[in-house]
């Protein structure tokens, strides 16, 4: 048996795993076209046919819509515009409450505080990671406007249960399925099923352009309004002759006729680097299920997972060693992704910080340094550690996450992957000494 490499052993892989990217030639003789062009964005910000965007950027979205078999497709800078930009159309109002997740990147929660209105977190299923029904019926006031819903890790939400809550108590979805493009619940596709949703294109997600992001809708009238509140509102509203001024104060958050290129190619291969994840996850599973300290967590029926990352519940009690230490030891066996080598070693303990613990949150200092927008919140929002319980045992104690699923990784490197599991496990006495 030989000796840990976190005790200065030989580590089970020494070469970097294989990079993945889907940038090919596709997308450059794609990009060159644009370029030779000259236009690189055909964005005007006033009351114009151009207000709408270019060539590439107009075919970007409509492809979009096509696939996704939804009405209205708003191209977009960025995911984190997309939730700002959807939170302004559906009229939000400072001091409305919109209940989040804890468990996301951090603007699928701070969003709301754009507009001075107040993030109430709600607690997660304890076994998909995503608000539940529960406690998102907990947390329903009558101040409360939205949910904002993220397909955590690649799975959709339940999207049945909730939506119906959310119709009777006469609350808007947004749904971030930004981690879960082609993710599907009963044969839709992730993104559909709230009244906005939104996708992301930067770097790290399954498809990319650099940066970028997506906004879908079935309403003609949200639609109009993210157009406006993407480019300029305020100056293209009196010539488009709509008249509800609410959150008509509009940004740039256009996307250039670059990255649409991009994503038009991107959109081509999507379902193959999905197919590969799935593969990968399949082997990964059927090979990590002999440890009985993992367990792999349960899906919600009705779905298919997209995977953008792998998340399972490490159980101290099996194994006898604290997870923290258990993930140290695993990296120090293991190496980075090529190409993201600066990125470190692609498995975490937990994911991220329960976002209420963030200095934000903690201090209630947003927007300016008076506790705007917190003070205009009718009851007293708790961001106190302690008060999503089930997201706080996943992140401190017993969730682990990974990407050595990625479409670029071969079954003799996720091998690599679980031999270090099993080279930790069965030198689990050494690392409680
Ligand atoms: C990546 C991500 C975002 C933000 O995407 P950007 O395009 O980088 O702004 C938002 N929500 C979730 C769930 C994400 O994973």
């Amino acid at each position: 048996m030989s000796k840990l490499a976190l005790y200065g052993g030989p580590k089970i892989r020494s070469q970097y795993f294989p990079g993945y990217n889907t940038i090919g030639n596709e997308e450059m003789d794609s990009v060159q076209k644009v370029m030779k062009s000259g236009k690189l964005s055909a964005f005007i910000g006033g009351w114009h046919p151009q207000h709408f965007g270019g060539e590439k950027v107009q075919e970007f979205e409509r492809s979009w819509s096509e696939v996704f078999s939804i009405k209205y497709s708003v191209s977009v800078n960025s995911a984190s515009s997309a939730l700002i930009i959807a939170l302004g159309a559906i009229g939000i109002e400072p001091g409305d409450e919109v209940i989040v997740t804890p468990y996301s990147m951090c603007i699928s929660a701070t969003a709301p505080l754009f507009y001075g209105a107040i993030p109430v977190f709600a607690d997660l299923d304890s076994e998909t990671f995503i608000l539940s029904y529960e406690e998102i019926e907990k947390k329903i006031t009558r101040r409360t406007k939205a949910i904002i819903i993220v397909d955590i890790f690649g799975q959709p939400y339940e999207v049945d249960r909730i939506n119906k809550l959310a119709k009777d108590k006469g609350l808007y979805i947004i749904e971030d399925a930004s981690q879960a493009p082609m993710a599907k619940y009963k044969n839709n596709y992730a993104g559909t099923f709230g009244d906005l949703g939104i996708f992301s294109f930067n770097y790290h997600k399954h498809i990319h352009t650099g940066e970028g992001g997506m906004i879908v809708t079935r309403s003609k009238e949200l639609e109009e309004r993210c157009q406006y509140i993407r480019n300029h509102a305020e100056a293209v509203i009196e010539g488009s002759g709509h008249e509800n001024l609410v959150n008509m104060l509009g940004y740039n958050m256009r996307m250039g006729e670059i990255e649409a290129a991009i994503g038009l190619e991107q959109m081509k291969k999507i379902d193959d680097l999905i197919s590969k994840r799935l593969e990968n996850v399949q082997y990964f599973e059927d090979e990590i299920k002999k440890f009985d300290f993992v367990n792999i967590y349960h899906k919600n029926t009705d779905i298919t997972h997209v995977y953008y990352k792998h998340a399972f519940r490490y159980r101290e009690d099996k194994i006898g060693v604290h997870r923290n230490k258990f993930v140290e030891a695993l990296k120090a066996e293991l190496m980075p992704f090529e190409l993201r080598e600066e990125e470190g070693i692609s498995i975490s303990a937990g994911y991220v910080k329960p976002l209420y613990l963030l200095p934000l949150f903690q201090q209630k200092i947003a927007i300016g340094s008076k506790g705007y927008p917190f003070n205009q919140a009718k009851s007293e929002p708790n961001y106190k550690l302690g008060s999503c319980p089930i997201v706080e045992e996943a992140h401190f104690k017993s969730l682990i996450c990974h990407e050595f699923i990625v479409p670029s990784m071969k079954k003799e490197d996720i091998d690599d992957v679980v031999n270090a599991f099993e080279k930790v496990y069965d030198n689990r006495e050494a690392l409680n000494e």
